[in-house]
């Protein structure tokens, strides 16, 4: 018999069905037993009553919850039943995967063990509905996300994650033995991003993992996540580069209230409402008076930057001046940007450059690239790098390279922006951090 997905038992009334799921809770009466069911598309009550299967019977007592099971039945209309108002009258049953009896955490239980337990006993966790549609909605968005970059006539790229120099900076890198030599952990595919530019693409993408060798906890940090990234050729300025970021955001939320809106309504609370366009823009230099304003101090080492403390304080001033959750925040003085990004032609100590911000968190940086290879070096120089680790880079821009730029976004930032997640290490499949090596 083919399987019934649980989701589906409502035009099933009346048949003889085979689902297969978990038991979520029996309820083991004097003279019935019902027990819940769940798959991936929800759960439904499976009913036996004792005395027409006593062998059967005795099974069920036997089991212990978020066992594997595959039930035979016949589907009934019952209005009583909560979930559904149907119900599976069972036949037979067939245990595929039994659970030992004391769980090291308990998925249904009313209160959740700490974040450290949860994170060990991870698969368990994820058995969690409200877990497995955060998974459903990311594999939405990366699906809206491609959907739209194909639709404007995009490349999938792949880049390699083992580098023979850093990508980005110095700091934060992940060494790794290679051979004879030392290899580096990629902290992002912007150099090769850049190289499909030079090798005349135009218009790239890649979700791929990136590594960090940030050793801080904080909320939203991980040393692996996956990146978002893009890089598009023949722009004139940065600004083309966010009108296509709000674009394709819009699309996103589009996709995810249209497939999800009901369910993240109902299972977190989250009204899923796609941003008006265009999100609000502000330049560094305003957003350190509004800073200034709201009576928010930088701290010193972060003259030109603005700190995650800032960032919030930001984002509640966008939502109140303009009602809006993102913000994208320009003008990036050179001294805190990387040496490719470009310049302002009329000032060059700003970048064409900026961050997106949702709800005071930052999702994306993005710039205009520097493609003049001269100019190039010598920002490289000015940044005190060696030109020699990073001459593979410098030639993409020997032979002809088109004006372009892109941005990169963490997609993990992203879903707790969306889902209304507070940490990080809640929004992915498996955290990694500085003590997070396991499972
Ligand atoms: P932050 O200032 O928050 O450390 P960053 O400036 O180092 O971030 P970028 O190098 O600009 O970040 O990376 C692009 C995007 O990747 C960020 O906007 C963010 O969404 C995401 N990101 C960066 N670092 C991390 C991290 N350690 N863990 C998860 N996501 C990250």
């Amino acid at each position: 018999m083919e399987r019934t997905m649980i989701g589906c038992l409502r035009g099933a009334v009346g048949e003889r069905v085979k689902v297969q799921g978990w038991l979520q809770t029996l309820r083991d009466q004097k003279k019935m037993q019902f027990l819940i069911l769940r798959d991936t598309t929800g759960a439904a009550q499976v009913v036996l009553e004792k005395k027409s299967n006593p062998e059967l019977a005795e099974l069920i007592s036997s089991l212990p919850v978020e066992t594997a099971l595959t039930a035979t039945g016949v589907v009934v209309d019952n209005p009583v039943v909560r979930l559904g108002g149907l119900e599976v009258q069972l036949e037979s049953l067939q245990v595929e995967g039994v659970s030992e009896a004391q769980l090291p955490l308990d998925p249904f239980a009313g209160a959740l063990p700490s974040i450290d337990i949860r994170m060990d006993w991870r698969f368990l966790d994820l058995r969690r509905p409200e877990n497995l549609l955060l998974f459903k909605v990311q594999t939405t968005v990366e699906a809206a996300m491609r959907e739209y970059w194909l639709q404007h006539n995009f490349i999938e790229i792949h880049s390699p994650k083992l580098m023979g120099s850093p990508s980005e900076s110095g700091a934060e890198l992940f060494e790794v033995p290679y051979f004879e030599r030392k290899a580096y952990l990629a902290q992002s595919p912007q150099f090769y991003k850049q190289m499909a530019m030079a090798a005349g693409f135009e218009r790239v993408f890649e979700i791929g993992p990136v590594f960090r060798a940030d050793p801080s906890f904080t909320s939203r940090h991980m040393t692996e996540f996956t990146s978002v990234d893009m890089e598009m050729s023949w722009i004139d300025s940065h600004e083309d580069v966010m009108a296509f970021v709000e674009r394709w955001l819009v699309h996103i939320y589009e996709r995810v209230a249209e497939k999800h809106g009901a369910e993240i309504r109902d299972r977190l609370g989250v009204e899923i409402t796609p941003p008006a366009l265009p999100f609000p823009r502000i330049s560094m230099e305003a957003a350190q008076k509004i800073l200034k304003e709201q009576g928010y101090q930088l701290p010193p080492e972060k003259k030109g930057d603005i700190d995650p403390g800032g960032e919030r304080v930001l984002g509640d001033w966008v939502k109140a001046y303009y009602n809006h959750d993102f913000v994208f925040l320009t003008d990036w003085p050179f001294s805190v940007r990387p040496f490719y990004h470009m310049r302002h032609p009329d000032n060059p100590a700003l970048t064409r450059s900026f961050d997106l911000l949702a709800k005071g968190l930052e999702i994306t940086t993005g710039a205009q690239r520097e493609h003049r290879p001269e100019i190039l070096k010598e920002q490289a120089l000015e940044k005190g790098l060696s030109l020699d680790p990073i001459s593979f880079y410098l030639d993409f821009f020997r032979f002809g390279c088109p004006p372009h730029g892109g941005y990169g976004f963490g997609l993990a930032r992203f879903l707790m922006i969306l889902l209304g997640i507070a940490n990080i290490r809640e929004a992915v499949f498996l955290f990694r951090g500085p003590t997070r090596l396991e499972p």
